[in-house]
C-alpha cells in the first residue's frame, strides 16, 4: 500500500491556468500544486505572441466574430462571451501582480496576429508568456496556504463512485503516494508530446485524458488539433521552436522555393497550414520560407528578441534572411468537457487551460486566446469551488499499490492516440 497525505485542494499542473487557479481559491484552504517537472517547464512560459483582451467596448462584435470565424463557428457562443467579457478585469488582475505589458507612453501597446481583423493582443516582447508566469508563480510562492510540489507526476484519480477525492502519482525516485482532497483539479495542460513534431514541452502528454477514458470521464473535440503553420524547420528531434504568428502580424511573409509568395499569412491557422501543407508537396520540399524584410530591423530586435536570438544560435539572422519553418502540432482545443465554471461531468472535478474544453476555440484556435481563456476559466473554478465549499464526509481507502502503474506511461499514451484516432475516423 502507498502512503496517504491529506489535502483541501490539490491542483495539478503549474501552467497559468493551475497557478491563477490556486490564486483564486479562498486564503483559508490548504492548497496542495503538483507538477510533473520543474514549476517553470510549462507551456504557458513559452508563449510568445501574446493575450487578447476587449480593449473598448465597440471591439466586442469583432473580438466575437474573430474568434468564432477562427473557430469555424462550432465554438460555444456563451463561453466565447463569457471569456471576452472577463478579460479586462483578468488583465487588471495581471496588472496588480506585476505583469508589464508593452505600452506607448501611458497606454497599452496593441499587436494583430492572423485572423483578428485588428490589433487587440497585449504582449511583453516575445515573452508574454514568461512575463505572466512567473508573476503568477512568484505569487503562489509567496501564499502561506499554497505549497508547490515539483517533479511530482500524477497517474490517477481515486475516485469513489461518481466523486473524485484526489489522485495518486510519484516522485523523481518513483516514489508513489495518494494526495485525498475535497477537490481536485486538472490543469496538465496539452497534449504535444504525444507528437514527433510539436512546439509544445515532450512531458505534456495528456495524462488528465488519459484518466479521463479510465474513469468514463466526458471529453469533448479531443480531434480538434491545432497545428500552427510556422515552427522553425530542423533536423534535430525534441520540441520544435516556434516562430509567433505576430512576426506575420507584423508584415513576415511566406515564401516558396522560388521566392514566390502563396498564401494570405493573416489567414486562420488551420488555413495557412494547409497552405503551407500543399506547397510543399506540389514542391517535394521538407519546408517553406519566411521572409522577415518587410519589418524593420529595429522593431524585429526590440518586438521579437527572443525569436531573433533563437534564431541566430541556429544559424540564420531573421534581419537579413528568410529562415526555414514547417508546420507543428501547437494546441489542442478539445478536451475534457466542462461547463462554464469548469466542472467535470465528475463530482468534486475541476478541469482548467488547455486539458479542458469549454468550446471557446471551437474548432481552430484564435490567436492569443489561449492565455486568456485559460485565466478566465480558472479563476471561475477557483470562485466556484470557494462559494460551494463543501469538505468531503468521507474519505475512500486507497488500497492501490506502485505495481498497479507498472509501464502507465505507454499504456497512457496509447489510449490517448486511439481516442483522439477513433474520435477523427468517427467524422470521417
Ligand atoms: C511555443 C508556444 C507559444 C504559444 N504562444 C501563445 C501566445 O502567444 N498566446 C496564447 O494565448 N497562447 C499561446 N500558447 C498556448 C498557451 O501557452 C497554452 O495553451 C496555455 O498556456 C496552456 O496553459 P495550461 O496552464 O493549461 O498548461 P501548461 O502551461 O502547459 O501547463 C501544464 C502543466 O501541467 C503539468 N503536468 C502535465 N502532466 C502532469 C502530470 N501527469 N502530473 C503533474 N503535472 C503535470 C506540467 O508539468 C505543466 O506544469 C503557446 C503555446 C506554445 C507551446
Amino acid at each position: 500500500m502507498i502512503k496517504t497525505k491529506q489535502t483541501e485542494i490539490v491542483i495539478v499542473g503549474s501552467g497559468a491556468a493551475g497557478l491563477y487557479c490556486a490564486l483564486n481559491l479562498p486564503r483559508d484552504k490548504q492548497i496542495l500544486l503538483v507538477t510533473k517537472d520543474k514549476a517553470s517547464r510549462s507551456d504557458s512560459y513559452l508563449a510568445q505572441g501574446g493575450i487578447c483582451v476587449l480593449r473598448d467596448e465597440e471591439d466586442f462584435t469583432d473580438f466575437y466574430e474573430d474568434t468564432m470565424r477562427a473557430g469555424h463557428y462550432e465554438n460555444n457562443p456563451d463561453s466565447v462571451e463569457i471569456m471576452i467579457r472577463s478579460s479586462k478585469a483578468v488583465i487588471s488582475d495581471l496588472v496588480t501582480l506585476g505583469v508589464e505589458f508593452e505600452k506607448e507612453g501611458e497606454e497599452f501597446s496593441y499587436t494583430r496576429e492572423g485572423a483578428h481583423s485588428k490589433p487587440r493582443i497585449l504582449f511583453h516582447e516575445d515573452e508574454t508568456g514568461r512575463e505572466i508566469t512567473s508573476r503568477l508563480l512568484s505569487a503562489v510562492l509567496c501564499r502561506e496556504n499554497i505549497t508547490v510540489v515539483e517533479n511530482y507526476t500524477m497517474v490517477d484519480l481515486i475516485c469513489d463512485k461518481d466523486r473524485c477525492c484526489g489522485i495518486i502519482g510519484h516522485d523523481e525516485q518513483e516514489e508513489y503516494s495518494a494526495i485525498v482532497a475535497d477537490y481536485t483539479v486538472l490543469a496538465t495542460g496539452g497534449v504535444g508530446g504525444l507528437y514527433r513534431h510539436s512546439t509544445n514541452y515532450r512531458h505534456l502528454t495528456g495524462d488528465s485524458l488519459a484518466l479521463a477514458i479510465k474513469y468514463g470521464i466526458e471529453l469533448k473535440h479531443i480531434d480538434y488539433i491545432q497545428i500552427h503553420p510556422t515552427a522553425l524547420y530542423t533536423e534535430r528531434e525534441g520540441r520544435k521552436f516556434l516562430i509567433s504568428e505576430s512576426v506575420r502580424g507584423e508584415g513576415a511573409v511566406l515564401l516558396n522555393s522560388a521566392g514566390e509568395r502563396f498564401v494570405d499569412e493573416l489567414l486562420p491557422r488551420d488555413v495557412v497550414a494547409n497552405a503551407i501543407f500543399a506547397e510543399m508537396e506540389r514542391e517535394g520540399s521538407k519546408h517553406v520560407w519566411l521572409s522577415l524584410a518587410a519589418i524593420p530591423e529595429e522593431e524585429i530586435r526590440s518586438h521579437f528578441p527572443n525569436i531573433y536570438e533563437h534564431c541566430l544560435k541556429e544559424g540564420y539572422d531573421i534581419t537579413k534572411e528568410p529562415i526555414p519553418v514547417v508546420p507543428s502540432q501547437h494546441y489542442f482545443m478539445g478536451g475534457i468537457a466542462v461547463d462554464y465554471y469548469s466542472k467535470t461531468s465528475m463530482e468534486r472535478l475541476y478541469a482548467v487551460g488547455e486539458t479542458a474544453c469549454n468550446g471557446v476555440h471551437g474548432r481552430n484556435r484564435l490567436a492569443s486566446n489561449s492565455l486568456l481563456e485559460s485565466l478566465v476559466f480558472a479563476k471561475r473554478a477557483a470562485q466556484q469551488m470557494g462559494r460551494d465549499y463543501l469538505p468531503l464526509t468521507q474519505v475512500p481507502t486507497v488500497t492501490a499499490s506502485s505495481e498497479d502503474y507498472r509501464g502507465y506511461r505507454e499504456h497512457y499514451k496509447q489510449l490517448v492516440l486511439d481516442a483522439i484516432e477513433k474520435e477523427k475516423n468517427s467524422h470521417e
